[in-house]
């Protein structure tokens, strides 16, 4: 996913960052935007194309920390 790139999700990518992520073993963190709650989150960078947001769908992942 590039920058600003929007998943099915509605999950919008803002930053990727050099962090390790914290529940994938080759996976960055990646922060992302949730485009109905506005919620700013982390989630690794394998997941990003299918992650939901953890505030509106309880079926979501944790997220990572940023
Ligand atoms: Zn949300």
């Amino acid at each position: 996913m590039n920058i600003g790139e929007k998943n099915k999700n509605g999950q919008v990518l803002l930053l990727k960052m050099d962090t390790k992520s914290t529940n994938h073993p080759f996976a960055k963190i990646w922060v992302v935007q949730c485009d109905k709650c506005g919620n700013k989150y982390g989630c690794n960078s394998c997941d990003a194309h299918i992650r939901k947001c953890p505030t509106c769908d309880k079926s979501a992942a944790t997220a990572e920390p940023i």
